[in-house]
């Protein structure tokens, strides 16, 4: 098959798993915890206090600079405003809500204007204050991206390539609302003006591409894209390069080729956002992998603990090995299953073994595989020994930076090094060099 971009690699892709349930089921749980930091940038102060009563919608957290809200995603009451765990490992400040399982919400305020009448102004501010962020896993403020494109991109893009193993949240979407996304692109199509409109898709998402298909006549200008599958597609600068032929610069975002990339999910997002007045306050979270009982879909309130999601999916195998936060290659394993689902949860992946893990004494057999796989053009080999050696100056040399900690190199490595795990450290270190 033609391959798009450089490097890149197939793994089991195991998606049957969640998409065999083909209702959304929800979940209404007790308790939710809404962390103040969900988003890339300056965390939000409290707007309420403990013993406050909320409504579902409601404004609760908020800050300025890179900032957008947080809101209750049930009714009841606030019973505690402190550090709780945090997907991110570390603890996030959180406002903790009682449900009252009433599910009284703020009125939302619907807008049917014809979409030549939306204003750019007005539809930014909506982004901003529905508490948007990239939901593909970047969590990076919405109004914020579309802001710094406006005036600089001529294609637009709608990411649905999902390409990690085991995560059907987008198609999900894809198969069950698939106007939504169309709606939501539209929307920011008012915004950035870009001339060409692209809705990107693996070729291994049967059902939702003929769906779209079936629709996509009532969209004028949406051109869909179906891709070969392979990962990691999905990665803002291999689609770009798959779909345009262009090649983002090392340090470089998107918009230095005049391209944006959504999450589709975000798009969907915008629209319920400009249209119907909702925060957000739910998402679509896949729940899967061969250590849960019924892996599925399920459309989940922000700050709906794992543990709870767990459950209602059956319960955990007693041989589980890890969960995870996200997908196999570039998720986070999560050691506190009470840690809440954020904005940018796609995914709780539940494993009975790490296929992919590293070696108890892992030896680099220099063969080059990782190089060969890299779909950033970088050498994991010796950025996995300079990080090991602390040269920070070799790894600004091999821009250690520019890797997207996809995870090929490792899932490829004859010799289980923790690679991604080395480079999240080296990372850190040029980042703190680079501050100094
Ligand atoms: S794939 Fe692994 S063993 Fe081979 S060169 Fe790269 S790091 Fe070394
Ligand atoms: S994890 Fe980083 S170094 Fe490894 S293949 Fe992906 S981009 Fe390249």
């Amino acid at each position: 098959m033609k391959r798009l971009f450089f490097g890149g690699i197939h793994p089991k892709y195991n998606k049957e798993m969640s998409t065999k349930v083909t209702t959304f089921h929800t979940i209404d749980p007790k308790q939710v915890v809404i962390p103040l930091q969900q988003h890339i940038g300056a965390p939000c102060k409290p707007l309420v206090n403990v013993g406050d009563k909320v409504l579902r919608g409601q404004k609760i957290g908020d800050g300025e600079g890179l900032c957008v809200p947080v809101h209750a995603s049930v009714s009841g009451t606030v019973v505690a405003i402190e550090p709780r765990p945090h997907t991110s490992g570390r603890r996030v400040e959180a406002i903790v809500i009682d449900n009252d399982h009433q599910d009284n919400a703020i009125p939302a305020v619907t807008n049917d204007l014809p979409l030549e009448q939306l204003d750019s102004d007005q539809i930014l501010h909506s982004i901003r204050e529905a508490g948007i962020v990239g939901m593909g896993g970047a969590a990076f403020p919405g109004n914020v991206k579309a802001l710094s494109a406006m005036g600089n991109v001529d294609t637009l893009i709608a990411n649905a390539c999902e390409c990690e193993p085991y995560i059907t949240a987008d198609d999900s979407l894809l198969r069950t609302e698939p106007e939504h996304v169309l709606e939501g692109m539209q929307i920011l199509r008012q915004v950035l003006k870009p001339s060409r409109l692209v809705l990107a898709v693996e070729d291994n998402k049967a059902i939702a591409i003929e769906k779209l298909r079936g629709i996509l006549p009532n969209y004028p200008g949406i051109e869909l894209a179906v891709l070969p599958t392979r990962y990691p597609q999905g990665a803002e600068k291999q689609l770009i390069q798959a779909l345009t032929g262009r090649e983002v610069a090392p340090g470089q975002l998107p918009v230095s080729v005049n391209c944006a990339v959504f999450n589709v999910s975000t798009y969907a997002a915008i629209y319920r956002a400009v249209r119907l007045g909702l925060p957000l306050t739910q998402r679509i979270v896949t729940i899967s992998g061969e250590a849960i009982a019924e892996p599925q879909n399920f459309i989940v309130r922000i700050g709906t603990p794992f543990h709870d999601l767990i459950e209602v999916a059956g319960g955990l195998h007693d041989k589980t090995e890890r969960v995870i936060s996200g997908g196999p290659m570039m998720g986070f394993a999560q050691s506190d299953l009470s840690v809440p689902v954020i904005k940018a949860t796609n995914s709780i992946l539940c494993l009975l073994k790490d296929e992919n893990g590293a070696a108890e004494n892992p030896v680099c057999l220099r063969c080059g595989k990782c190089v060969s796989v890299c779909p950033m053009r970088l050498q994991p080999l010796y950025m996995y020994r300079f990080t090991n050696a602390q040269r920070v100056d070799e790894l600004q040399r091999l821009n250690i930076l520019d890797c997207i900690e996809c995870g090929s190199c490792a899932f490829t490595c004859p010799g289980k090094l923790p690679l991604v795990e080395r480079f999240r450290k080296g990372k850190q270190m040029v980042r703190e060099a680079n501050a100094k």
